[in-house]
């Protein structure tokens, strides 16, 4: 079902950068582009090599922004593409057709997006690409202003659009400029992927949507409310990436602990996990999970089946109880502390990754005195920290007691120092251990092995650079004794393996 295509998102707030078209530095965001663009670029040429692409229709190239969930979107629209025909090429330059899956959750996200679309809006002024088609979240949100302020883009599709790519792809080269705006609560459909990650990881999304209404984001207005994809349905993409040999699977959601809730009326999620752990993959990750769902059941499905890594990616927001009601989060620090130790004590080593936002409004000196003493106290090994965002449309925007921008980030810069000093804390007391680590590539900067440890997801957590005689299978688990840090990651050398 899956076949062999980048990331922010949902309940990881991102750092702020204000701008638009008039403001952005172009250049500035060039780079970032191209390094995402290769991503993509990087895996479609895999899919070529193997003798998947065939050569009809036009050619299509596409660049995917934000988080993962917004990757496989972008994966099912390539796969769509491919089996309608048209041929999924590794870049823009000489494409008939780019699509740019855009993320539009807070501005840095917007502006990453504008910077993609102006690119190849420079690409078609240099008579290089043909059409641009934009899809995703900034399409859904700002459709408008993309028909006024991008007259380059030839077309816009919604999140509710995903599978009326093809239509819109054959719109767009007959210069019908469609804009194809679906219901955002619509059922999940099935669909054919094109898996982009590396063979030995792929990402299953269990759900769409969200129905919390946190204050300060405008995710389920964008994404519409939580939908649950049936178990089947889920289980039997798994079975096709576990045929593929995937070896680490990744669950996502906005999400994951309230799968099959509003399906099934219960949480489903410990029965799917344990129907998961029956396949053949090694690591089994969960992003992300609202504490309140985080229940004994699923805790004990983790402690029971080795193969859910214990990592935990739990975004809190923060710990004021004042701050969290008035994000609307449910839950309170005791709550919080309490679901902490428990796991803790529950899951032997758990790694807890959370993310925080600094500068809400109302966010007093001494609520923010209260988040740091509580991560000092817990030693939360993760931490994404980010300096709130006023969306418009959401209610804390609107919120009185604005906190000024640069005493909100002085607050981000404090909670990152103190983090860093956490993990740092952390990664010296592994040192002497040898931990599993799965081998990614070879790094030739650092004329070394690297891969990551349970405790480090892909793309968002640190790398093991390691030292081993002779060559090393990319895709497998060996273990490495841990002998030192540097730059925040830790090195080793390979302890007794044979291939
Ligand atoms: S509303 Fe809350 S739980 Fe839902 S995606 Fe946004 S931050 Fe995450």
């Amino acid at each position: 079902m899956t076949k062999g295509l980048t990331g922010i998102g949902q309940c990881h707030y991102l750092n702020d950068v204000a701008g638009n078209r008039s403001a952005l530095s172009i250049s500035l965001f060039m780079d970032l582009a191209i390094e995402k663009r290769n991503k993509i670029c990087y895996t479609v040429v895999q899919q070529r090599m193997q003798g998947r692409c065939h050569v009809v229709g036009y050619n299509i190239a596409f660049i995917s922004l934000g988080c993962d969930k917004n990757r496989v979107n972008c994966e099912q629209m390539a796969a769509l593409v491919q089996d309608a025909g048209h041929t999924v090429v590794d870049q823009p330059e000489g494409a008939d057709l780019c699509v740019v899956n855009t993320c539009g959750f807070i501005d840095a996200a917007k502006e990453e997006a504008i910077a993609n679309i102006l690119e190849m809006a420079e690409l078609k002024k240099e008579g290089l690409l043909k059409k641009i088609l934009v899809t995703g979240c900034l399409s859904q949100r700002y459709r408008e202003d993309i028909r006024t302020e991008l007259p380059e883009v030839d077309g816009m599709l919604g999140t509710g659009s995903y599978t009326d790519i093809v239509a819109a792809v054959e719109q767009v080269m007959e210069e019908k400029r469609p804009e194809l705006f679906g219901d955002i609560n619509e059922t999940v459909e099935d669909s054919d992927r094109m898996v982009s990650t590396p063979p030995w990881t792929a990402y299953l999304k269990i759900a769409e949507g969200c129905s919390n209404r946190c204050a300060f984001c405008v995710i389920p207005s964008l994404r519409g409310k939580y939908r649950s994809r049936p178990m089947e349905s889920v289980l039997s993409e798994a079975r096709a990436l576990e045929a593929q040999g995937v070896e680490e699977l990744i669950l996502i959601a906005q999400d994951v602990s309230r799968y099959g809730k509003e399906r099934y009326g219960r949480y489903m999620l410990p029965e799917l996990l344990t129907e998961l752990c029956k396949m053949d993959f090694h690591w089994i990750r969960l992003h992300y999970l609202y504490p309140d769902a985080i229940t004994d059941e699923l805790i004990d499905v983790m402690a029971r089946e080795e193969k859910i890594v214990n990592y935990v990616d739990i975004p809190i927001q923060h710990v004021n109880d004042d701050i969290l009601k008035a994000m609307c989060r449910r839950g309170s620090k005791s709550y919080i502390t309490g679901l902490f130790h428990k796991l803790r004590e529950r899951l032997p080593g758990v790694v807890i990754r959370t993310s925080l936002i600094c500068g809400l409004p109302g966010e007093t000196d001494a609520a923010f005195d209260e988040l740091c003493a509580f991560l000092r106290a817990e030693k939360l090994e993760r931490a994404g920290v980010f300096q709130f965002s006023p969306e418009e449309g959401t209610p804390a925007a609107a919120m009185p007691n604005q906190v000024e921008p640069e005493e909100a980030q002085r607050r981000v810069e404090l909670v990152s120092q103190l983090q860093a000093q956490v993990m740092d804390d952390w990664n010296e007391s592994r040192l002497g251990q040898v931990e599993e680590v799965l081998v990614e590539r070879f790094d030739e900067e650092m004329g070394c092995w690297a891969g990551r440890t349970y405790a480090d997801s892909p793309g968002i957590d640190g790398t093991v650079y390691f030292t081993a005689a002779g060559e090393m299978p990319l895709g497998t688990f060996v273990p490495v004794l841990l002998t030192g840090t540097e730059d925040g990651e830790l090195t080793g050398e390979i302890d007794t393996w044979e291939a």
